[in-house]
């Protein structure tokens, strides 16, 4: 146990990767809550990753060709099985991420279930071939078709090691591509046993596959002939993934960092609010791409609402994150504590106060208490870089209008939060607010809604996860044009006369200018 904390305390995943990932040919994976090395799993070099993505294109084209319906049908079979192994799932994510028992079962495999059974139910009505009527062209008949893409890259970072690489790979195979994924350094084992799980559901082997490895391994398979890019991480890898698909002019959607503001107005339930607060910011040990990172409350409820979020703070219950009486478990390696903890340093320095928490747990494996810092401004770091750690920031503000104006001013724009007693006031402000989703007197939960659109504005990043245009992203849309009328000669063709120049320069008055009568006799065909 001692030599493997102190492998695990010589860096980062990131740094490891920079020192070892080109060389080492298996990757180690340790239990963030114990210190405990979990197993190894295989470091996959580029020539590898070509040759997943060129057995991905072979398999993709029968599983393509399958009708929408079988397809789905087929990828139940795979939820089914998640389902009956949910225990050895659960085990292995809080074992492999640290994270509490009830969130691997809840943020992890139910919302995997959940998605999965939404699209296989909806997936053939958001994917059905439509009719589009032109406004002019009436001789033609247009339909767009939604083409698979081809194979999908899908690479996933460490937080939700199960529900978010897994919404992708699905989509996109629901969709009808095949997915070569590459999972985060740091939880490589749980990305194998949900491709372990697919194989023994008797699904194509090569439909889905797992390249696991270090950031190299994400930039080979960028550079391995993909169609499309699924990328969930921080910003500043998001910058090189984005760079390396514009190069190639390969379509990517980008999932990156956030720094959630929660609003809460005056009139706001500060039960709810503060307790939202508390479970936003310290879900996962704040872990989240939509924590609460910052806080915004209002003069007239300021003090009484700290109190209450400290004081359920100081009830939360942090360790074992096997037993299901935990609320908080481990923090993923050693370099997010000293993030936090330089977030703290700087704050403290700059006039806030600690009012819990702030400090290491003593122990085997990566923890930090749950800390609730009060007298926060936007000087400080805490208040407008990412933690992705356990610790509420709280500023006192003297209007919705400050909070709102506050939580505009970030880099970012991912998930954001308003807590107000009057929900068309909390909506308003919601209307106001630069995020990707707004939730009202809420936190959280959008990460479980599959039929609504997930992603960020600013640098949050571009493109959508889940919501029905998700799925028709992981297609080519295909317009198929057939004329409806058999005519050998198309006025529209040569030979241009002068004549012909004559009747379409009528033509353009009548359609665009003025009354635009003809355009408008038109449009009732
Ligand atoms: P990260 O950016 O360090 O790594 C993400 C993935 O990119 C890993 O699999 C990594 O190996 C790979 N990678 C690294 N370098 C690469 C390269 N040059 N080419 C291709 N792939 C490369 O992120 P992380 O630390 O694993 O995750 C935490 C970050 O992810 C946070 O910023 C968080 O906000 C963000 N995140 C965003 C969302 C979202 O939906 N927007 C969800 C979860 C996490």
């Amino acid at each position: 146990m001692g030599q493997m904390a102190t492998d695990r305390a010589t860096g980062s995943a990131a740094q490891r990767a920079a020192t070892d990932g080109q060389a080492a040919t298996r990757i180690k994976s340790y239990a963030p809550a114990t210190g405990d090395l979990l197993g190894d799993a295989p470091n996959t070099t580029p020539a590898e990753v070509r040759a997943m993505v060129a057995r991905a294109r072979v398999a993709q084209q029968a599983w393509g060709a399958l009708p929408i319906e079988e397809r789905c049908a087929r990828v139940l079979r795979f939820r089914d099985a998640v389902v009956d192994r949910s225990d050895e799932v659960i085990d292995l994510l809080v074992r492999e991420c640290g994270k509490p028992k009830h969130e691997a079962l809840l943020h992890e495999v139910a919302v995997v279930a959940d998605l999965v059974t939404y699209f296989a139910k909806h997936a053939p009505r958001i994917l059905r071939a439509r009719d589009v009527p032109l406004h002019l062209m009436k001789q033609r008949r247009s339909t767009v078709h939604y083409v698979p893409r081809g194979v999908v890259g899908v690479i996933s970072p460490w937080n939700f090691p199960f529900q978010l690489p897994l919404r992708d790979v699905l989509t996109a195979v629901i969709a009808g591509n095949a997915v070569v994924l590459k999972p985060s350094e740091v939880t490589p084992l749980i990305a194998l046993k949900a491709k372990e799980i697919w194989d023994a559901a008797g699904l194509p082997e090569d439909v889905f596959q797992v390249a696991t490895g270090y950031g190299p391994t994400g930039a080979a398979l960028i550079d391995a002939g993909i169609q499309f890019l699924v990328f969930t991480g921080g910003v500043s890898t998001g910058r090189r993934v984005a760079a390396a698909c514009g190069e190639r002019l390969i379509p990517c959607l980008m999932e990156l960092g956030g720094k959630a503001p929660l609003i809460v107005c005056a009139d706001a339930d500060l039960e709810r609010a503060a307790r939202g607060a508390v479970f936003g910011g310290f879900s996962n040990s704040g872990q989240v791409c939509i924590s609460v990172e910052r806080v915004y409350a209002h003069a007239e409820i300021h003090d009484r609402f700290v109190d209450r979020v400290v004081e359920l703070t100081r009830e939360l219950r942090q360790g074992d994150p096997s037993r299901a009486s935990v609320d908080l478990g481990a923090i993923i390696f050693p370099q997010q504590i000293e993030i936090a903890e330089r977030h703290l340093a700087d704050a403290v320095a700059k006039g806030a106060v600690v009012r819990c928490g702030g400090r290491r747990v003593d122990g085997p494996g990566q923890m930090f208490e749950p800390t609730v810092i009060a007298g926060c401004d936007p000087t400080m770091t805490v208040m407008t870089q990412e933690i992705f750690g356990p610790i509420v920031p709280i500023m006192r503000v003297a209007s919705d209008d400050e909070a709102v104006r506050l939580a505009n001013d970030s880099h970012l724009g991912l998930n954001a939060y308003v807590f107000s007693g009057d929900r068309d006031h909390g909506e308003r402000l919601a209307e106001r607010v630069q995020a990707g989703s707004v939730l009202v007197n809420d936190v959280l939960s959008n990460a479980g809604c599959p039929e609504v659109p997930f992603g960020g504005i600013k640098q949050s990043g571009f493109g959508r996860a889940m919501g029905d245009d998700a799925l028709r992203d992981m297609c080519d849309p295909k317009h198929i044009s057939v004329d409806r009328v058999a005519t050998s000669r198309d006025p529209l063709w040569f030979p241009y006369t002068d004549g012909s120049y004559a009747w379409f320069q009528r033509g353009l008055r009548a359609l665009y200018s003025g009354s635009g009568l003809v355009r408008r006799v038109l449009d009732l065909f």
